[in-house]
């Protein structure tokens, strides 16, 4: 059995109804199961007429089941979702919540939601229990490309941006998965991204595709590399799909008696090391390890590559792979520039940037990334970023997101985020902070910071270190001069 992304139905249906489809962190449901609440959540969404609502649909919770079958109905119905797991401070959620409109958000967690003027349906035990209502706004009619779903990611004016992907993209990455990966019905996939990241989209959606098994790990397994590897071995989980800096395997090598059931080691988000692929390939010389490269604006992937012993010697700095089939990669002045249907709709209601970052090309949508690389023999290499965004421990981060927050802080004057690196690697990233005058010196302004910084940033984008300065050194066009902000730093840590 499995999801049909043409038609948006179950099918084959003779085949194993009975395998397990989700395993989540609240319990598993097998393939039957799984069609059958999709159904159920259907009739019900029906029933209060909200499959024509006009805005998308938060969903928010943290890896159980129910997601799962609320994406497959959501999709069924034709209503756009956007995930956003718990990991996510409620003023980011706030913040969602308004650019998007929302009239509905489904709980799937076990907290109860302080949200005011949307209506919140529990979706928990698989019972549904309205817990507030509101008015919500129907739309007139369906679009010819509707919307699946959209992430939001960092954004530099320091509010999150959404990525609008469209039905016509997910089949198209569908289709790739299906055809050119190896994945067999019989595939167990490792997730361990949250749902609002758009690496989680692999597996999400490719289980479906397939009619594998979907083996979803909270964030306390999925940090735990013991819990972690007790739950592979169990449900003999396959294909672990993850970024590089996930890949604790590295420490624990010499156990990877525990990992065997692994057939492909899939990674995406950033610079794959030489090192930890050779490792993979040399310890699992069953297994394929595949390097892909993409941003969310183009649906998880958009290159690919199998790494092997060949391409190990060969390259010291490991390419990211060729285009997918009906993609293009071009490059424009040493930018990636990504052509196809996988490339998104645009930003949700942000057309400055959308006019900057999508362009047309020969009549098909087309990406600018950002970041910068080269073709060699159709098969791309990945050089860096042209911009102030980075990735650190996989997370994809703007610095000005941060900046911004900080200078909204009633006691900062002026703040600058600078990226730490090591070997072209960001290691860390911190901050330097001018007060405003006449602000009491004595008092604990870090933690006034981090307060300021943890209500509306997710953890993983709170600096690691904080440094006041007297004043902010500026370059010749009167930006903040961050080399000199670096050695300032590195001066007085
Ligand atoms: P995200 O939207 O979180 O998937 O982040 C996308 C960004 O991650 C890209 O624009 C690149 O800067 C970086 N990235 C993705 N895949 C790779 C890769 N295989 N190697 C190097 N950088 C990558």
């Amino acid at each position: 059995m499995r999801f049909c992304f043409d038609t948006k139905q179950f099918t084959d249906q003779a085949i194993n109804p009975d395998k397990l489809a989700v395993v989540g962190e609240n319990g598993e449901i097998t393939w039957t199961e799984f069609e059958s609440r999709v159904t159920d959540f259907c009739t019900f969404f029906k029933s209060k007429g909200w499959d024509q609502l006009k805005f998308p649909v938060i969903l928010y919770g943290h890896k159980q089941v129910e997601m799962i079958v609320a994406v497959y109905a959501l999709m069924q119905l034709e209503v756009p979702y956007i995930p956003a797991d718990v990991i996510y401070p409620k003023d980011r959620v706030e913040s969602i919540k308004q650019i998007s409109k929302t009239n509905l958000i489904i709980n799937c967690s076990d907290e109860e939601l302080d949200f005011q003027d949307v209506s919140i349906l529990s979706f928990r035990n698989n019972a549904f229990e309205l817990s507030q209502e509101a008015p919500v706004i129907l739309a007139e009619e369906k679009p010819t490309d509707p919307l699946v779903y959209l992430i939001f990611t960092s954004g530099s004016t320091g509010e999150p941006k959404g990525v609008q992907i469209s039905t016509q993209a997910v089949r198209d990455f569908t289709q790739w998965m299906r055809e050119d990966f190896g994945f067999k019905p019989h595939d167990v996939f490792i997730n361990i991204a949250v749902l609002s990241f758009d690496l989680s989209v692999y597996e999400l959606m490719s289980f479906g595709a397939i009619g594998a098994t979907l083996l979803l790990n909270s964030k306390t397994v999925s940090e735990n590399p013991d819990l972690l590897m007790d739950r592979v071995q169990k449900y003999n989980g396959t294909i672990w799909v993850s970024t590089p800096s996930f890949s604790f395997i590295y420490s624990r090598i010499d156990e990877v008696s525990r990992l065997d059931s692994i057939r492909y080691f899939l990674f995406c988000g950033e610079l794959l090391p030489h090192s930890l692929a050779k490792v993979l390939v040399e310890k699992f010389p069953k297994a394929i390890v595949y390097n892909t490269y993409g941003p969310t604006e183009a649906t998880v992937a958009t290159t690919m590559i199998e790494i092997d012993a060949a391409i190990l010697d060969k390259h010291p700095i490991l390419p990211v792979g060729r285009s997918k089939p009906r993609s293009r990669i071009l490059i424009d002045q040493d930018e990636i520039v990504i052509v196809g249907k996988n490339v998104s709709l645009g930003y949700l209601n942000r057309p400055d940037l959308n006019v900057e970052k999508f362009i047309t090309i020969e009549g098909e949508r087309g990406f600018k990334t950002g970041d910068q690389g080269y073709l060699e023999d159709e098969v791309l290499f990945f050089k860096g970023r042209n911009d102030d965004q980075v990735k650190l421990h996989g997370f994809r981060i703007e610095l000005n997101e941060i900046t911004s927050v900080l200078n909204d802080l009633d006691f900062v004057l002026q703040a600058e985020t600078i990226p730490l690196k090591r070997n072209g690697e960001v290691k860390k990233i911190v901050s330097l902070i001018q007060l405003k005058t006449g602000v009491d010196e004595s008092k604990d302004w870090k933690a006034e910071i981090l307060e300021g910084l943890n209500s509306k940033l997710p953890y993983y984008m709170i600096p690691s270190d904080f440094k006041f300065i007297d004043k902010m050194p500026l370059n010749q066009n009167g930006k903040a001069d961050k080399k000199m902000l670096e050695q300032f730093y590195l001066a007085k840590s």
